[in-house]
């Protein structure tokens, strides 16, 4: 499972062997041996594992983070119909 982490000042990439300052981001990857993997931003954008995409006019860095749930919203729309009933009854 990956996860994005905000860096205390004590991690160290595990691909470059940099050390990560506070408060730079990191993306953290639990291996299924238990270990955890940790990269610093420039390695998790070489192996495609962040990405930065534009927010608002800014460019946001974003990890690709593997949560499993999530739901996107959807949005239910409403549509008035009316339904006229003719009823035509004649009598003679
Ligand atoms: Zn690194």
């Amino acid at each position: 499972m990956r996860r994005g982490s905000i860096s205390l000042g004590q991690i160290k990439c595990d691909d470059c062997q940099g050390i990560i300052p506070h408060p730079e981001r990191y993306l953290a990857i639990e291996k299924e041996d238990g270990t955890t993997e940790r990269l610093c931003v420039d390695c998790a954008l070489k192996r495609g594992c962040a990405h930065y995409k534009m927010e608002r006019g800014e460019l946001v860095l974003t990890f690709m983070e593997e949560e499993v749930g999530q739901k996107g919203e959807a949005k239910g729309e409403e549509q008035e119909a009316e339904k006229k009933e003719a009823t035509g009854e004649e009598e003679e």
